[in-house]
């Protein structure tokens, strides 16, 4: 398990980055992990975690917020409206708020279960056909929309093309976080974290650094 050595690395690059100590919170990607590696990891106190299926969420998390009930999983992956309100029950943040329709019934869900996870707008920063997320030329008017209905909107995530100087996309997506006074920058991943972070990244999201690789299926 590779957590110790992530969190040190983390506390490294806030320092070379001249960031406040702490001001990265590491997200535990447990997606598709076995259970016993998620459950070394909840062992060693670490409580934030992500997942990128509502459904494979639904199926693990309950029973182990039952024996960790701080534990708290976010939602780093697409959402289907017709889960939302699924997602809104099991999540304390949703990274992946991608267009109005979703923004509208997060908003009718909110009023009626009278409260709402915080919400990042995922920015498709490479303008990738096959990538979900607000194009950064619409940006802007996205963001303004969702502050009109009333949203927690707590910052903006990124997915940058696996082909490409992450730098860039971690740079682009602090500047539109930055003229839209939002604070929060969900970026970086196993293998970016470090320069997300001296791009001012409040959340990173690790998972094979972490608990190991994936097993494809
Ligand atoms: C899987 C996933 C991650 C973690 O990827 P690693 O390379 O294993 O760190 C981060 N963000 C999203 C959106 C993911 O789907």
């Amino acid at each position: 398990m590779g957590l110790n050595d992530i969190k040190a690395r983390i506390a490294k690059a806030e320092k070379t980055a001249g960031r406040i100590p702490g001001a990265t919170q590491l997200i535990a990607v447990s997606k598709v992990q076995p259970n016993a590696r998620v459950e070394a990891v909840l062992e060693a106190g670490h409580r934030l975690f992500g997942e990128n299926k509502v459904q494979e969420a639904a199926g693990k998390w309950p029973a182990f917020q039952e024996r960790f009930p701080d534990a708290k999983v976010h939602l780093i992956g697409p959402l289907q409206s017709n889960k939302a309100r699924q997602a809104m029950q099991l999540f304390a943040a949703i990274h992946s708020l991608d267009r109005p329709k979703l923004a509208a019934t997060l908003a009718r869900l909110a009023q009626e279960l009278g409260h709402c996870p915080e919400l990042f707008v995922q920015v498709n920063t490479g303008e990738e056909a096959q990538k979900a997320g607000i194009l950064p030329a619409e940006a802007d008017a996205f963001i303004k929309e969702v502050r009109a209905l009333d949203l927690p909107l707590k910052g903006l995530m990124c997915i940058p093309p696996v082909d490409e100087t992450p730098s860039l996309h971690f740079a682009l997506l602090a500047k539109i976080a930055e003229r839209n006074g939002l604070e929060g920058l969900s970026m970086g991943m196993s293998s970016d974290f470090e320069q997300a972070i001296a791009f001012g990244a409040t959340h990173v999201r690790v998972g094979s650094a972490i608990f190991g690789e994936r097993d494809p299926g």
